[in-house]
């Protein structure tokens, strides 16, 4: 049986990987990509890391596993969780937050889904994580608890976590068991091991001793953090450093015959980014002012008495949360408001938060779609689900094409806005901005004159999808969903 190795790049830009393979940048993404196969692949909504993330590892929408996005109303605990963009930018705001919410929080409290290590090594097949932050497994490890304690003070004085059976994690578990591997790029100016340079570097050690297991996933934060600040054109020099890892990889195993007869590679993203505006008045839309005369909750606080509206931004999407007591006159006075920002593009929202019965509603300015699943209903989409509706399919792009629903501007549109909404720790409402634009509250900073993402928009919505090596009897999707990456491995691996 093949061994698999799923290298998972942060924000990879399938258009953009496309085209500088064309002008010949990129050698052995496209020797990889020439003996096996590479399509555009889509995301889920909102496009964002963290809830993406959770989906390349359990193959579930957030619905299902309870990462909605970056930034969220933890009701059960009346806390705002929020896990800002890389790794490098969370680092800015405190080493000690970072490891808490990251290491602790995200994987223990709410993580619902099993992950692909957790279906992997209860089949008795062994894995491997190297920096993903969505690591959880059901082998107990030490954490470095001098450098933790320095950061997180009120830790008990064992800190255990449970990962795959080979985890490696920054500066946090550098030598796992069994591994004859050493990390050299690590403390504060290597993220504290969370970087692209590290994850390059403990791969090609693995690859040299040939100590992979039967599955690993190996995570490169940064391509995201570049793309942000320089723009997603802009920044492929990043992928230039990992270019030259997959031909010293291939090099390893003596070739890329022999490497792909003893493995399945696949290479993804979790999302895209599109390019955002130069101005930042013009680029930023500030929620708080768009929905001036309501009362805001502050930003990263939990509610007070007083505040009705919980304003949850994720970079170019954003989720509101409302008070129980807010009527549904008020409901309708802040979609007039948000409709009335011209910058505004979609506002996505359960059908019951206006009383309109079952199902979700997409609403621009220029009309209202309202659909729900049901069997037998009017049409199928790509991928099988069946669908009713009312209204202007126009406002999410849809299309019927001989009775198949397909949205070309706004990709798998119903199944990924059901996704969304159907997840108990998702606000009822969301707006998408339009190209170019973020949405902010005050003290969140925009990326202007750069790249961003997490709409539902194509831009924002397309990693691809390389697989060489794939066994003869395995069928590889022709419409890729990250959701889709989980089964491809498990039947590489023949485990149901
Ligand atoms: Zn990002």
């Amino acid at each position: 049986m093949k061994r698999v190795l799923l290298l998972v790049i942060d924000a990879l830009t399938a258009p953009l990987l496309v085209k500088e393979m064309e002008n010949g940048r990129y050698p052995n993404f496209q020797k990889l990509s020439d003996a096996g196969y590479l399509q555009e692949g889509i995301s889920i909504f909102p496009s964002i890391t963290h809830a993406a993330l959770t989906s390349i590892i359990t193959g579930e929408y957030p619905d299902k596993h309870g990462i909605i996005a970056s930034h969220w109303y933890d009701f059960a605990n009346d806390k705002v969780a929020y896990f800002s963009g890389s790794p490098g930018m969370m680092l800015q705001k405190g080493v000690g937050n970072f490891f808490r919410e990251f290491l602790l929080d995200l994987n223990n409290d709410h993580l619902k889904a099993l992950t692909l290590f957790q279906k992997l090594e209860r089949n008795g097949h062994e894995t491997a994580c190297i920096n993903f932050p969505l690591y959880r497994g059901d082998v107990p490890h030490k954490v470095n608890m001098p450098l933790l304690l320095k950061w997180i003070p009120n830790l008990p004085e064992s800190t255990v976590v449970y990962g795959p059976k080979k985890l490696l994690l920054g500066d946090l578990i550098l030598n796992p068991n069994e591994l004859d591997i050493e990390a050299s790029f690590t403390g504060a100016a290597n993220w504290f091991g969370f970087h692209d340079k590290n994850t390059i570097d403990l791969v090609l050690q693995l690859a040299a001793n040939d100590e992979f297991p039967d599955f690993t996933l190996a995570y490169f934060p940064q391509n995201d953090e570049t793309s942000h600040a320089e723009g997603p054109v802009a920044s492929h020099h990043q992928l230039d450093r990992l270019d030259e890892m997959l031909g010293d990889l291939i090099a390893a195993y003596g070739g890329l015959d022999s490497f792909l007869q003893q493995f399945m590679l696949i290479i993804t993203g979790d999302h895209s980014q599109s390019e955002t505006l130069a101005d930042k008045a013009e680029q930023a839309i500030n929620l708080e002012e768009t929905l001036n005369g309501f009362q805001m909750a502050q930003a990263g606080q939990p509610w007070n008495d007083d505040s009705e509206i919980m304003a949850c931004p994720n970079l170019r999407t954003a989720h509101l949360y409302f008070k129980d007591s807010f009527t549904p006159g008020k409901v309708q006075m802040v979609l007039d408001q948000l409709l009335a920002e011209s910058r505004i593009d979609q506002l996505i929202y359960r059908a019951s938060l206006t009383d309109s019965g079952q199902g979700y509603v997409v609403q621009t300015q220029n009309g209202r779609l309202h659909f729900w699943r049901e069997e037998d209903g009017k049409a199928v989409d790509q991928f099988g689900n069946s669908w009713c509706w009312t209204g202007e399919l126009a406002v999410v792009d849809g299309r019927l094409q001989e009775s198949i629903l397909t949205f070309p501007d706004y990709p798998n549109a119903f199944e990924r806005i059901a996704g969304a909404l159907d997840c108990t720790t998702s606000g009822p409402l969301w707006i998408t901005a339009k190209l170019g634009h973020e949405l902010i509250v005050p003290h969140i900073k925009p990326y202007v004159g750069g790249g961003s993402h997490a709409s539902l928009h194509r831009l924002d919505s397309q990693p691809p999808l390389i697989v060489a090596g794939a066994p003869q009897n395995i069928t590889l999707p022709k419409l890729p969903r990250i959701t889709d990456i989980v089964p491809l491995c498990l039947a590489c691996l023949e485990t149901e």
